[in-house]
């Protein structure tokens, strides 16, 4: 078997041209939806985030305003600005590049963002809504995966999921929403032993570890839909994820090849989240 591979960029794209359009019927009811974005310090990988989301916000017609503050700024700082954002009519949603300097306690100043603009759904609330399968801004790189699995035409209920990697931010949050719709879950981490034994089972294998190579071809049962979250740069510079994508491939029924894949997904759902706030206020909004 060779797995068929699920373009992330293509459904970003198709996603995108939605996703104008609603910013259209914003504008035309007198919104204008838009993001803050705040930066502290100068790590490279994190301006290059930021640029993205910039960028993407830029095609989708969503209004965008970057915050950079210097790496010595203080937690006090950091808590002032995000509530002059919080009081700003004009930000649909805020959200806080991470990671923040040491310095700064990271749990308060996503505390600090109004719920109702947690475009990245970490918020203790938002967190807590997801649990209960009410969230309205789902944490946005396992919402992704959500859509790209929707793609595949393959029901989830019933199946067994194994998502490897347990973080705040895409592990657990993706394992709860997989739980949502029924899926028999089982998370894994860095101290599960014999890893293979899980992700043998999986009809529906998400792995996010930041380990290349860790899933090989043997692990994966035969016609798994395997979803690779995984961002490695190689000392050769190449981008790879998780997954050894050439013997997985031959096993696997469906795969997200890195990059491509989950990437550009979630820089989308960031714009659906902001989206979804700015329909909210204007009253246009389903959810
Ligand atoms: P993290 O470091 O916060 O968490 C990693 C998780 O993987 C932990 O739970 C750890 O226990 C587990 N893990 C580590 N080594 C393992 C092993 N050998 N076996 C089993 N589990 C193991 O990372 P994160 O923020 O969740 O990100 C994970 C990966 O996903 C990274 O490569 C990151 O760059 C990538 N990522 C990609 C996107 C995207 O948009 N594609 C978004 C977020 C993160």
């Amino acid at each position: 078997m060779t797995a068929q591979l699920i373009n992330g960029l293509a459904l970003a794209h198709r996603l995108r041209a939605t996703m104008r359009e609603r910013a259209e019927k914003l504008s035309q009811a007198g919104y204008r939806a838009g993001l803050a974005v705040v930066l502290v310090g100068d790590d490279p990988a994190s301006a290059v985030y930021v640029r993205n989301k910039l960028r993407a916000c830029e095609e989708c017609g969503v209004g965008s305003q970057s915050y950079i503050l210097p790496g010595y700024a203080t937690e006090g700082e950091v808590l002032d600005l995000i509530d002059r954002l919080n009081a700003d009519d004009s930000v649909h949603g805020i959200l806080v590049q991470l990671p923040l300097p040491p310095h700064i306690n990271v749990r308060r100043v996503i505390e600090s963002i109004d719920v109702c603009k947690d475009v990245d759904g970490f918020h203790l609330y938002n967190v807590g809504a997801l649990v209960l399968g009410q969230s309205v801004f789902p944490p946005c790189t396992p919402y992704g995966v959500q859509l790209l699995l929707e793609t595949t035409g393959i029901e989830v209920a019933g199946k067994n999921a194994v998502v490897v990697g347990a973080s705040n931010i895409v592990g657990k949050p993706m394992a709860l929403m997989l739980l949502q719709k029924e899926a028999t879950v089982s998370i894994c981490h860095v101290r599960t032993r014999d890893l293979a034994q899980f992700t043998i089972l999986a009809d529906i294998l998400i792995v996010a570890a930041g380990k290349p190579g860790l899933i090989t071809g043997p692990m994966v049962k035969q016609g798994a839909v395997v979803i690779d979250v995984g961002i490695n740069r190689l000392p050769n510079g190449n981008i790879v994820g998780d997954v050894d994508f050439e013997s997985v491939r031959e096993r696997a029924a469906w795969l997200t090849p890195v990059p491509g894949g989950v990437g550009p997904m979630t820089v989308t759902m960031l714009i659906e989240n902001t989206l979804r706030s700015a329909e909210r206020v204007a009253g246009l909004a389903v959810t």
